[in-house]
């Protein structure tokens, strides 16, 4: 049997994370079971992706692998986190048990790439939903909505919010290529040498580490991932300055699927699963609360 705290708890320990209920005297967190129903024989009309992936018995996903609370990767090699198990919980109802799923890093500048080449079925990875890539993709969603934040060193006391980098050029930001916060964060900068970009949020957080960048942004809630296992070094500064609707993306045009996929997300919702899962996960983080599922935008 799959033991998901173990997998959570190896996660725990490699990142060194704190967790925010560590009195246990937090009822409820941690070590809830939210193993996803998996639906035996379901049947879907011909031809669609559902009917596709239940036939094949397997499917593979893209996620993130260096995100604590949403997508990390454990010792066990199998990644734990909200994306991950809302990813399953989608799986279950096509069949697919947890151990068919194949999991695909997919870092932020990859995922459409991975959907447009087919080799994975579903991106769920901390993915905003906007109009620029839903040129190349199809978004169901969105299942939760993040903003966009800053994280510094505990001892900087220059940079309070996004409005305080302009003014301090000497204070270079990190983020990852390809994602939302890389560009949002443009029009705070005095210039763009001011911004460095990785592949991966986890290469921010070391060029902190080693004193190559003084701040990371993304949104608040991988940050709050990585302030929760930097045992304070690190903390967020300023609001959230946008909002980041995580959607799942599929194959562009699969309208039924979307439609399938937002169906699955509303019975997660309806059968507490979401909760759950979010409270095993994210919400075992100092700052962060159990969220609801948002209205589903059209499948486009
Ligand atoms: N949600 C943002 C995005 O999709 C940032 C997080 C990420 O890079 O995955 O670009």
């Amino acid at each position: 049997m799959r033991t998901r705290s173990l997998t959570l708890a190896a996660g725990l320990a490699t990142g060194a994370l704190v967790l925010a209920g560590c009195g246990g005297d937090d009822s409820g967190s941690g070590g809830s079971e939210t193993e996803p129903t998996v639906a035996e024989a379901p049947e879907f009309a011909e031809g669609t992706t559902m009917a596709e992936i239940a036939e094949a018995g397997s499917m593979t996903i893209g996620t993130k692998f260096d995100q604590p609370g949403f997508g990390l990767q454990g010792l066990d090699e199998t990644p734990d986190g909200f994306d991950v198990r809302i990813a399953e919980y989608i799986a279950g109802q096509m069949g697919i048990a947890p151990e068919d799923i194949t999991w695909t890093e997919a870092p932020s500048a990859q995922r459409e790439e991975l959907l447009e080449n087919g080799d994975v079925e579903m991106v769920v990875a901390t993915y905003t939903i906007n109009d620029e890539r839903r040129e190349r993709i199809t978004f169901a969603g969105p299942y939760y909505v993040a903003g966009q934040q800053i994280l510094v060193a505990s001892d900087n006391d220059v940079i309070a919010g996004p409005e305080d980098l302009a003014d301090n050029p000497d204070q270079v930001v990190c983020s990852v290529t390809g994602s939302t916060p890389a560009e949002n964060i443009r029009e705070y900068l005095a210039s763009p040498g001011q911004l460095v970009e990785f592949g991966i949020y986890d290469d921010c957080i070391s060029a902190l580490d080693n004193g190559q960048v003084q701040a990371v942004t993304t949104d608040n809630v991988i940050l709050t991932g990585f302030v929760a296992g930097s045992e304070g070094a690190y903390k967020l500064v300023g609001e959230q300055f946008t909002e980041e609707p995580y959607g799942i993306g599929i194959e562009k045009g699969d309208v039924e699927f979307c439609e399938f996929v937002n169906e699955a997300l509303q019975e997660a919702a309806d059968s507490g699963y979401y909760e759950e899962a979010w409270t095993a996960t994210a919400g075992q983080f100092e700052g962060t609360e159990v969220p609801d599922l948002p209205e589903p935008d059209e499948c486009v």
